[in-house]
């Protein structure tokens, strides 16, 4: 079992207290028991000892099996509507999308607007998907490993990404030093605050939740913005969206009970399937650009009409079941 866990920390990732308090007990793919802490100083919530990165890929591969359908003409639309917002900031510039997967949705930014989109990810088959079939550029790795020299990128996006790396502070500090000097990074992640309380809420009501996502982090709204102020960044926004599960994750309601709905999946019936779906022809990579769907007006639109509806809280009232963090590099930290 020993090797399927990275060494016990005693000091906080972030701010290097050692004062942690037990925070809920989950399982991750069955396999393993995960027992997260939470720092009393800075609030940062994290299993420890962390899996292994090997136990980590191979649980990744498993969820590549288990999540067949995958967005793809969506995730190309939603690169188009993103170069409203970066057209907004320039009108040309490079972006960076850490955690890319197929690279669609950078196909659509590069399709629309004057803007460089590249990517990273750690899935092997889709950067070489990216790369070969859709000749958008997509490195294959973990962010600290990036060998791209510093001030390269005026935007970073890392769309659920955060709670998954292994160093959340070395993670954000390269993420500044790719970027420019007033270059932004978006990160949207769970709200830890309310991702968390469910672990909590599950264990009081008896149930041990058995994660299929590596969600090793979790960030209270506060402690993700203290983790980008010193790393160089100026907060510009910070919200919390997505409030409809809320009531029951923090339990006010005890009747209602939090229901483990992976609880039938297993590492042990996935190691040896891999994952043959993902297959788009040349002609359909060629035509996504034509759809009908893709008119810019209607998109606008649609974005407008959608805002108007989706409610933005700021982040110190921390409910919502995911958070928003728009920040500038304002200064190089090392
Ligand atoms: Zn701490």
């Amino acid at each position: 079992m020993d090797s399927y866990y990275n060494k016990e920390v005693s000091n906080c990732y972030f701010c290097q207290s050692d004062n942690f308090i037990e925070h809920s007990k989950a399982t991750y793919w069955k396999i393993i028991e995960l027992n997260f802490f939470e720092c009393k100083n800075c609030g940062l919530i994290f299993a420890n000892p962390m899996p292994s990165l090997d136990i980590i890929i191979k649980g990744n591969k498993a969820l590549n099996v288990l999540h067949t359908s995958r967005g793809t003409f969506s995730q190309y639309k939603g690169g188009k509507e993103f170069t409203f917002v970066l057209k907004k900031i320039c009108r040309k510039g490079t972006l960076l999308d850490v955690g890319c997967a197929e690279g669609l949705f950078l196909k659509g930014i590069e399709d629309f607007s004057e803007w460089k989109a590249e990517g990273i990810d750690v899935i092997e088959s889709a950067v070489t998907f990216s790369n070969n079939r859709l000749g958008v550029k997509v490195y294959f790795g973990v962010l600290e490993s990036m060998k791209n020299p510093d001030n390269t990128y005026d935007y970073i996006r890392m769309n659920n990404v955060i709670e998954h790396v292994q160093n959340p502070v070395s993670f954000i500090k390269k993420a500044n030093s790719l970027l420019k000097n007033g270059g932004i990074v978006y990160i949207s992640t769970p709200n830890g605050i309310q991702d968390g309380a469910v672990l909590k809420t599950a264990n009081k009501q008896g149930t041990i939740i058995n994660l299929l996502e590596n969600h090793f982090f979790y960030y209270k709204p506060k402690t993700l913005k203290n983790i980008l102020k010193s790393c160089g960044f100026r907060i510009i926004k910070s919200y919390c969206e997505d409030i409809k599960h809320s009531i029951k994750d923090f339990g006010l309601f005890p009747w209602i009970k939090i229901r483990d709905s992976n609880e039938k999946y297993s590492l042990n019936d996935y190691t040896e399937k891999e994952n043959t779906d993902f297959q788009i022809s040349d002609d359909e990579i060629n035509n996504m650009k034509y759809d009908k769907s893709l008119n810019s007006k209607k998109l606008l639109f649609n974005l407008y009409f959608n805002r108007f509806f989706k409610i933005k809280i700021p982040s110190v009232i921390p409910i919502g079941h995911q958070q928003v963090a728009v920040a500038e590099k304002i200064k190089e930290v090392k």
